[in-house]
């Protein structure tokens, strides 16, 4: 109905006629400037929500006509998906039953596209340096993760060894099922929470279904991004509160919005920046417009009265960061009670993910409940190698002695103030890894849902 609205064509029209713009930009055009009169109608909020439809249905024809429309959630036949690269936002989107793996010419294994493969536990090969071709549409593929390899037409024999093995991977996988409810302890009695990591509500049910002692990521940008607008309070609030009710008392931590760098919203207007990594993203964008922040932090400590709620902020650098951020907290909590709204018990946290934090962790402890260390930004940051970079793959130390040395620094210094520190990413699920964050007394492993019960096992095989 929208789209027959003559003003929104007349407008497009004048756009590529009077302007000599090009097609996608005189759409969004078109889709800005409506969204920006309905917005203006402060006296009507109907009216005012179809801005977001607005600039939904422009930035669908854009995406048309830049050729660049695929509906991943609309797949309806088993497929391997080959992309030159994938967003984070059609991550996703996509429908897990019918999308058996993916495969990515570009990408970097610690970009988000490869952090959301894993928590929906979907096979995936990223960075193979080949380009996605049409001319492969309908031939047999076999991905193997494990390997990073992707063979096309196999032979037989090739598919035979294959449907072996998978039949040995899920037997596997079967039979780690029966430590879903024994605790996480080593053979010495040494006893660590392994959590989940977790983008939504459907990756909560993974965590549950693993026997995660907790959630210790809840990406709370998933919720931002992939829409037209942003997500309302009373939208969060059922979310967090859903995730905290199907944890059953179980610690839920919830991370604040950390939009920015590869994760994107246009709604946003974040603009064009040289280096996003390194610009505005995650608390900057929260402590500079907190009426986005205050959103969200109500949907959070309203979602608290339903359960074990807490709430992480990300990106700090600095002591100052985190007083602002508590504050900003404090105010939110002060304008629930006053109108006698309800909230639970709420610890607060910060990540531990920029050098500058990792070495302030001493004066940080002094203000948080607890930290958890993000090595895959402090691993980019520390190293200053870009982690959506494929180029970077072979300079790259997953387990630099510098990454690990600030890791065990920032333990201590937790510590001593009685702190509780864990390990949300991705290197808390390297094995080879698990008996240095033990021997130096991580408290919490939080890694993406299908990886927790193979981790339970290596933990209660250690002494
Ligand atoms: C991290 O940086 O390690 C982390 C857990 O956060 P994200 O991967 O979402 O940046
Ligand atoms: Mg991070």
């Amino acid at each position: 109905m929208l789209l027959l609205d003559p003003d929104f064509e007349d407008a497009v029209k004048d756009e590529i006629i009077g302007q000599h713009s090009n097609a996608v930009f005189a759409v969004k055009k078109a889709g800005k400037d409506l969204a920006d009169f309905f917005s203006a109608m402060e006296d009507n909020e109907y009216m005012q929500q179809r801005c977001a439809d607005f600039l939904d249905i422009s930035d669908r024809i854009a995406r048309v006509l830049e050729n660049a429309d695929c509906n991943l959630s609309t797949i309806d036949e088993p497929v391997i998906l080959m992309a030159d690269d994938l967003t984070p936002g059609e991550t996703i989107q996509m429908d897990t039953t019918n999308v058996l793996a993916f495969v990515t010419g570009g990408g970097s294994v610690n970009s988000h596209t490869a952090i959301l493969a894993r928590s929906i536990g979907i096979t995936a090969v990223v960075n193979t340096g080949v380009e996605a071709d049409t001319k492969l549409n309908g031939h047999m593929g076999i991905v193997d993760g494990d390997m990073g390899r992707v063979l096309i037409d196999p032979e037989d024999e090739i598919l035979e060894k294959y449907e072996e093995k998978l039949k040995k991977y899920n037997d596997e996988k079967k039979s780690l099922e029966e430590l879903r409810t024994v605790s996480t302890v080593t053979r010495s009695g040494r006893k660590i929470d392994l959590y989940a990591n977790v983008g939504n509500i459907q990756d909560v049910v993974r965590a549950v279904d693993s026997g995660a002692d907790g959630i210790g990521l809840f990406r709370s940008e998933f919720l931002y991004i992939g829409k037209a607008d942003f997500p309302s309070e009373e939208e969060q609030f059922e979310s967090y509160k859903k995730a905290a009710e199907l944890m059953n008392g179980k610690e839920v931590i919830i991370r604040t919005l950390d939009i920015g760098a590869d994760k994107k919203a246009d709604y946003l207007n974040l603009g064009k920046e040289e280096n996003p990594a390194m610009g505005m993203r995650a608390i900057r964008i929260c402590l500079k417009h907190p009426e986005i922040f205050k959103t969200q932090l109500r949907a959070i400590y309203r979602a608290s009265a339903f359960g074990t709620i807490s709430v992480m902020f990300p990106m700090i650098t600095s002591a100052h960061e985190v007083e602002r951020a508590l504050q900003i907290t404090d105010d939110v909590k002060k304008e629930l009670s006053d109108k006698s709204i309800r909230y639970g018990e709420v610890k607060r946290g910060i990540m531990i993910e920029t050098p500058a934090a990792a070495v302030m962790s001493d004066i940080l402890a002094e203000k948080v409940d607890f930290f958890s260390i993000g090595t895959n930004d402090l691993t980019q940051y520390t190293l200053a190698m870009d982690r959506q970079n494929p180029e970077m793959s072979e300079f790259l130390d997953m387990h630099s002695p510098a990454v690990l040395r600030l890791i065990k620094m920032t333990v201590r210094n937790a510590h001593e103030k009685n702190v509780k520190v864990g390990i949300c990413g991705e290197l808390g699920a390297d094995p080879k890894l698990t008996e240095f964050f033990i021997n130096n007394e991580v408290d919490e492993l939080s890694v993406s849902a299908p990886k927790i019960l193979s981790l339970r096992k290596h933990i209660r095989e250690l002494e």
